[in-house]
C-alpha cells in the first residue's frame, strides 16, 4: 500500500482559485505513487466556495469538505483540517496558489529522507512593499529576541508534518493559536525548503494590515512573558536608581547639613519620594505578573513534553 499524504487547505473567499489549485495538485499527484486526501475547509466564505468545492467533490473522491459556520480564521480551519487528517504526512497550504502545489514532491522527499517538519522557508520577492518586508524584519527580530521557542524568520504555514507531529499537535488544547509557533514549539525533526510565493491571481489578500498587527501582538504574548515582566523591570530599573539618590539627598541635607553646599529643595526631594514609591508599585506589578505568568501556562495546559516515538518492548524484541 502507499502511504497517504493528506493536503490541508484552509479556504476563505477562494471559489476562483479552488478549481485552479485542484487542478495543480491533481497534476502532482499523478506523477508520484502516493495516496491522497485533499481537506479543503472552508471558513465562513461568502462567495460560492462552498458551492466550488461541493462541484469538485463531485468530480474527485479523495477531496474532503469541512464547511464552518461562520469564519473562524485561519488558525482554526487549518486546526479542523489536521483534526480531521488520517494521512502518514499531512501538508498544510494556502488556498491562493501562493504555496506552490508543484513543491509537493521535494517536501514527502525532505520528509522521507528522515524530516518530520518540513518547513517552507519564503524568499521574499521584489514586488513585496518596503513597508511590509520592514515590519516582517521587526516582528521577527522582536519574536526572536523575547520568544521561549524558537522562530525561524519568514517560515511559512506552507509545511509537511509527520502523523507523530499531527497527533501531538491536536492533543494541544489551547485556544489562542498560531499554527506556526505551535508546530515550533513541538520540536521534532526539521528540513527547510526555500521557495518564492507567486502573488495572488484571484481575490483579496485577507489579513489585512491590523490583522497581522493583531497577530504579531498575540503572537508576543502567547510566545513570551516579557511583556507580562516589563513592567516589573522598569519598576526595578526605577527602584535601584532613585533609592540611591533619595537617600543620599536626605543624608546629605539633614544628617550631614549640607557639607557640600547643594542645597536640595524640598521638590527635589519630594519628586524622589515619588520615583521611589512609583518605583514600589511598578516591581510588585511585575511579581503580580509572575504569578500570573504561571497561571497562564497552567491554563495553557500544554503537555510537559513530547515524545518522538515510544518504543514497546515487544517492537525492540522483533526488530533484534
Ligand atoms: N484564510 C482563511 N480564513 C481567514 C483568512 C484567510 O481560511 O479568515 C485562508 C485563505 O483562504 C488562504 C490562507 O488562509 O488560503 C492565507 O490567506 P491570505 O492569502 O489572505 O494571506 P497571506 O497570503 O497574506 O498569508
Ligand atoms: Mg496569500
Amino acid at each position: 500500500m502507499p502511504k497517504l499524504i493528506s493536503v490541508i487547505v484552509p479556504a476563505h473567499n477562494e471559489a476562483k482559485n479552488m478549481p485552479l489549485l485542484h487542478t495543480a495538485l491533481q497534476e502532482v499527484s499523478d506523477k508520484i505513487a502516493y495516496n491522497f486526501e485533499f481537506i479543503f475547509v472552508d471558513d465562513g466564505s461568502r462567495d460560492d466556495t462552498v458551492a466550488v468545492l461541493k462541484k469538485l467533490q463531485k468530480q474527485d473522491k479523495r477531496i474532503q469538505v469541512i464547511e464552518f459556520a461562520r469564519n473562524f480564521g485561519k488558525e482554526a480551519a487549518t486546526s479542523a483540517g489536521l483534526h480531521a487528517s488520517k494521512g502518514d504526512a499531512v501538508v498544510i497550504m494556502d488556498a491562493d496558489l501562493q504555496h506552490p502545489p508543484s513543491l509537493l514532491p521535494k517536501f514527502i522527499e525532505r520528509w522521507e529522507a528522515g524530516g518530520e517538519v518540513v518547513v517552507g522557508v519564503r524568499r521574499y520577492s521584489k514586488k513585496e512593499s518596503a513597508f511590509k518586508k520592514m515590519m516582517s524584519g521587526w516582528f521577527y527580530r522582536i519574536m526572536q529576541q523575547i520568544a521561549h521557542t524558537h522562530i525561524t524568520p519568514h517560515a511559512t504555514d506552507f509545511r509537511l508534518l509527520d502523523r507523530a507531529v499531527v497527533d501531538e499537535f491536536n492533543a494541544l488544547t489551547e485556544r489562542n493559536r498560531m499554527t506556526r509557533g505551535l508546530i515550533d514549539w513541538l520540536g521534532f525533526r526539521r528540513a527547510y525548503i526555500h521557495f518564492e510565493a507567486p502573488t495572488r491571481i484571484h481575490g483579496e489578500v485577507a489579513y489585512t494590515f491590523t490583522k497581522l498587527v493583531g497577530l504579531a501582538f498575540n503572537s508576543f504574548t502567547a510566545y513570551s512573558m516579557l511583556p507580562l515582566r516589563l513592567a516589573g523591570y522598569i519598576g526595578v530599573l526605577i527602584l535601584s536608581i532613585a533609592t540611591p539618590v533619595g537617600l543620599f539627598i536626605v543624608i546629605e541635607k539633614y544628617i550631614l547639613n549640607d557639607p557640600w553646599g547643594f542645597n536640595f529643595s524640598g521638590p527635589a526631594i519630594l519628586a524622589f519620594i515619588l520615583l521611589i514609591l512609583v518605583g514600589i508599585v511598578l516591581a510588585c506589578m511585575g511579581l503580580i505578573a509572575l504569578y500570573i505568568a504561571n497561571i497562564h501556562n497552567e491554563v495553557l495546559n500544554r503537555p510537559l513534553y513530547i515524545v518522538r516515538r515510544q518504543q514497546q518492548a515487544t517492537e525492540l524484541a522483533k526488530e533484534e
